[in-house]
Order: C-alpha cells, then sequence, then structure tokens
C-alpha cells in the first residue's frame, strides 16, 4: 500500500501549475498532473516525467473526469488566465470555470479529497475599493470581454461553497492577485512577459493607456507557498494570496528597462475595455490564518524572470 498522498493537479502544465507540481513533489506527494495542454505547455513539467511519483494524464477538464486510484487532494487551477487567452479562448474559459469546475468537485467527492479552487482578484472587477479585502464584493462587468473568465471564477467559487455545504466536502479558494516567474509564455500577453521580451530585444515598451493604472506583482515561489499554507490550514473561506507592493504600469516598464540593461522606448497603446485601474491585494487574512507574507521583493523576481527570459 502506497503511504504517500496523491493529489491531482489540474492545469498542471500550465505556468503556477507546474510550480505546484516541483512543490508538491518536493513535499513528497505524488502528482497527477492533468492539462489539454491549450495553454500549458508539456516543457514545464518535461523534467519530471520519469519520475514514478509523477504522472501526466492529458484530459479536458470540462469533459467528465475519471482518475484510477487515490486522490488525497484536488488543487483546481485548469483556465486561460491571461486576458490575450480568455479573449482568444471565451468559450472555453466559461466551460472550464463552470463545467470543469463542477466535474472537479463531482471527483472530490467521490475520492473523499479535500478541494481547493484557483480563484482571481478579478472577482473584484475594476474596484471601487482599493487595496481589496476578501470581504469586497467586486464590480464585474459580465458582458464585457473579461467576463468570461471573471463570471466563469464568480461561478467557480459559489459552486465550491455550495459542495461545501450540501455535500460537506472540504473546500480552499485562494484569489490569485497578479503572479510572474519562469515558465510564463513569451507571447501570452501579459505586461510582464511583454516588457521583458521587448526590452531584451530592444523593441518599444507596448504601455496601454496613460499608463497610471496600477499593479502588484507576487513572484510565483511566493505565490505557490501561499497556496500550500492555505490547503494545509482550516481557513475555508476565500483568502487573498499577492504582493501588495503597487506600482503603475509605467513605473513597473521603467525598472524592466533598467533590470534588463535596455535602451527601448515606451510607446502608448489602446487602453484594452474594462482594463481595472487599480489593483492591489489586502492581506492581512493571509498573514493572520496562514502566518504567510510574500519574501521575494520584485527586483530579485524580476531579474530571475529576465534571465529566464534570455535564455
Ligand atoms: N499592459 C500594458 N502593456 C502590455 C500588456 C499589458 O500596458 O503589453 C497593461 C494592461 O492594460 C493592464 C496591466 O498591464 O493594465 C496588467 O495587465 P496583464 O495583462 O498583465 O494582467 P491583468 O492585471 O490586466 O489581468
Amino acid at each position: 500500500m502506497e503511504h504517500k498522498k496523491r493529489v491531482l493537479i489540474t492545469g498542471g502544465a500550465g505556468f503556477i501549475g507546474s510550480h505546484l507540481c516541483d512543490l508538491f513533489l518536493e513535499k513528497g506527494f505524488r502528482v497527477a498532473c492533468m492539462d489539454n495542454l491549450i495553454t500549458g505547455k508539456l516543457e514545464n513539467i518535461r523534467h519530471h516525467l520519469n519520475s514514478r511519483d509523477f504522472e501526466f494524464i492529458r484530459h479536458d477538464v470540462s469533459d467528465y473526469i475519471d482518475v484510477k486510484g487515490r486522490v488525497d487532494y484536488i488543487l483546481h487551477f485548469a483556465s486561460p488566465a491571461s486576458p490575450a487567452d480568455y479573449l482568444k479562448y471565451p468559450i472555453q474559459t466559461l466551460k472550464v470555470g463552470s463545467l470543469g469546475t463542477h466535474n472537479a468537485l463531482g471527483l472530490a467527492r467521490v475520492k473523499r479529497a479535500k478541494f481547493l479552487l484557483a480563484s482571481t482578484s478579478e472577482v473584484y472587477g475594476d474596484p471601487l475599493v482599493n487595496p481589496q479585502p476578501e470581504s469586497y464584493w467586486g464590480n464585474v462587468n459580465p458582458i464585457g470581454p473579461r467576463g468570461v473568465y471573471d463570471e466563469a471564477k464568480r461561478f467557480a467559487e459559489a459552486m465550491t461553497m455550495a459542495y461545501r455545504h450540501y455535500h460537506r466536502l472540504d473546500t480552499r479558494i485562494v484569489r490569485i492577485f497578479n503572479t510572474y516567474g519562469p515558465r510564463m509564455r513569451r507571447n501570452d500577453g501579459r505586461a510582464i512577459p511583454n516588457f521583458i521580451c521587448q526590452a531584451l530585444a530592444g523593441r518599444p515598451i507596448t504601455i496601454y493607456g496613460t499608463g497610471r493604472q496600477s499593479r502588484s506583482f507576487c513572484y510565483v515561489t511566493d505565490l505557490v507557498d501561499g497556496i500550500y499554507r492555505l490547503i494545509m490550514s482550516k481557513e475555508h473561506e476565500p483568502v487573498n494570496i499577492g504582493n501588495p507592493d503597487e506600482m503603475s504600469l509605467l513605473e513597473l516598464a521603467g525598472l524592466i528597462i533598467k533590470l534588463a540593461d535596455s535602451r527601448s522606448e515606451i510607446v502608448h497603446k489602446t487602453l484594452p475595455i474594462d482594463d481595472p485601474k487599480v489593483r492591489c491585494p489586502d492581506i492581512s487574512k493571509a498573514k493572520k490564518m496562514l502566518r504567510w507574507k510574500p519574501k521575494v521583493t520584485l527586483r530579485q523576481g524580476l531579474s530571475k524572470t529576465v534571465n529566464y527570459f534570455r535564455l
């Protein structure tokens, strides 16, 4: 009888999912990584393919999920997550947040597994409160281009809570704020990979709108540490995980130009519809309940990410 606990990570070949595969293997779990590879990459998990504790299952979680054997934890991370991706795959995004979450919850129920939902700061929409505490209900446009992601994740949270209350499932919800680091796709369309690739190639840095909109960026190892603490904790209400070091996109571009030792100039492009004007997590709850706070500074994290993109 295998004594190691087994975790299923949906979206396990994605940027965050693959870092979770690394972490859980390191902590002595067996990992089943499920991904349909529409935005995930086999490259992200190739280093585990020969490990006896690792298994890759190519499957779309919006279709019925069948996993043989024991499953102790399910981390549901499958979803396109960059604005460019969910604009390209609007129906798949809605399906994976709704049908995919329902299937993953159903599997958790059958296996009596603990379930963790990857939710997002997008549930707060274009927030009227800054920073955003978990108690804020958000300001989301359901029919705008981002609605496919925001509403799917809001539905996913509601579904997760319903399984908790109705089926007594042991659940967790993490609201993930902007995260960056190695294994982001060069062309995923988000600010950090765009700016770094542009800076390294000496091409103009594309700032959408004035660049005065704010974000705060969390390095991926800090994020997965917070997620691990959350699943091992008793906190079943949503918890924000992100870095509260808020800055404008112009400041971010300036720092990346400096770290990449680049001469790129800045050009302004049209601001996408419903682009949030501010975003910053209130992490008081994670600090108190999980004894978690980010450790990696933006400078340190960006240097590592610039080196990754240099290769
Ligand atoms: N952004 C930008 N230039 C780019 C890509 C993004 O100015 O080449 C802006 C985008 O409009 C947003 C911020 O950067 O205000 C963060 O965008 P990202 O796509 O990284 O994620 P979001 O926080 O919008 O989900």
